[in-house]
């Protein structure tokens, strides 16, 4: 049985732990709790990238394997946290709108968009200046629901404390004394303090994101222009989310909260009362692609990371392709591979 460190039990540590107890490995899972952006997240998954309307990067592979992952998990555990939605998306623009008629019959994208009716065009009166449309296929989990379960498997060995990098041999693959066939890191945006991985370009993306009362929003549909809301049980409702690029600071401001405030208001007028505010910050790479790989002297030392912001679609099945990777040497998917910003 191979015995395997990961180090971070976000979103990426904890479904990579639960794709090698499936392979027969004995794992432990090293997380500080710190900064989690994996628990701030709204955790929507949503297939499409609006303004050019074009699929998401692997879409039709990563929408079905998480399905079946998320919905595997919640039948084993008899605990619910992930939920089919509708996100319904204003246009921004007539070419946006254009779009979504030229694609929403076509096969490639008919699995994605509903054919665009008259009510499509009237509801919504604030923000219905293009029209909108319906994107199908979308769910949201229940983040801290997820993680929370992940975290209570039995067949998981958890360690609630920081990994500490001076107690680590990697030629060895030795931590504090005992042996390990290989220690893989899932750090989100803090690996960039890693001292075998730390320069590899993982870029931190802050983000806020709201919990509101309102009587104004849909229950039913995830509204998105400008902002996306979400309907989370007893007329609450998730508002996000914002974006700051190239900072880890991971305060709360009014400047975030306003500006979400401020793009609500293109969905409702009636009256918001702000109930929470969390910030995160999201691991994201220059080409909007994830970093897997080994190290390049050390071959105990493996590094799985930058999710991004679509974590939560992308990591059940690229937890399934690292975990081949490291236990049977299966190729990585070449746009995912360290390497190619190595050569
Ligand atoms: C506001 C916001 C909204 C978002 N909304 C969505 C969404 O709707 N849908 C979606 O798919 N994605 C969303 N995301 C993105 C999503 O959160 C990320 O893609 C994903 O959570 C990244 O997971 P991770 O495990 O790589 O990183 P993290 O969640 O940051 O987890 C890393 C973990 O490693 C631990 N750690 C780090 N270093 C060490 C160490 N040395 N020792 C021990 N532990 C360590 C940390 O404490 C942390 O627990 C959102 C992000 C933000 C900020």
């Amino acid at each position: 049985m191979q015995k395997i460190i990961i180090v971070g039990g976000g979103l990426a540590g904890s479904c990579l732990g639960v794709q090698l107890v499936a392979s027969g490995c004995d794992v432990t899972v090293i997380d500080s709790g710190v900064n989690h952006s994996s628990r701030v997240a709204a955790g929507m998954i949503n297939p499409l990238v609006f303004r050019r309307m074009t699929k998401s990067w692997r879409v039709d592979e990563f929408i079905p394997y998480a399905e079946a992952f998320y919905q595997l998990i919640e039948q084993t555990s008899g605990i619910s946290f992930f939920h089919e939605t509708t996100i319904r998306r204003f246009f921004s623009s007539e070419q946006e709108r254009n779009f979504w008629l030229e694609r929403q019959q076509t096969d490639d994208f008919s699995a994605y968009m509903h054919v665009i009716n008259e009510e499509d065009e009237t509801v919504f009166p604030y923000a219905n200046q293009f029209g909108s449309g319906r994107v199908k296929n979308c769910f949201y989990l229940d983040t801290t629901t997820l993680l929370d379960v992940l975290h209570s498997l039995p067949e998981i060995h958890l360690r609630r404390e920081s990994f500490d990098y001076t107690e680590l041999n990697p030629a060895a693959g030795t931590y504090q004394g005992e042996h390990f066939d290989s220690i893989i890191f899932c750090e989100g945006y803090q690996s960039k303090h890693n001292p075998w991985f730390g320069t590899l370009p993982v870029d931190s993306t802050k983000g806020e994101i709201l919990t509101v009362e309102t009587e104004g929003l849909s229950r039913e549909e995830s509204l998105n222009r400008k902002c996306f809301t979400l309907h989370t049980g007893n007329g609450r409702y998730k508002v996000g989310a914002t974006y700051v690029w190239h900072t880890d600071d991971t305060t709360l401001t009014e400047e975030g909260k306003n500006l979400l405030l401020d793009n609500l208001r293109y969905l409702t007028d009636l009256p918001v009362t702000v109930v929470a505010q969390h910030a995160g910050v999201r691991p994201t790479t220059p080409d909007r692609r994830p970093l897997m790989g080994k190290h390049v002297i050390y071959d105990k030392l493996f590094f799985f990371n930058g999710l991004g912001t679509k974590g939560y679609m992308m990591a059940p099945l690229l937890s399934k392709e690292m975990a081949d990777f490291v236990t049977k040497e299966t190729p990585l998917h070449t746009e995912c591979n360290l390497n190619r910003i190595r050569s």
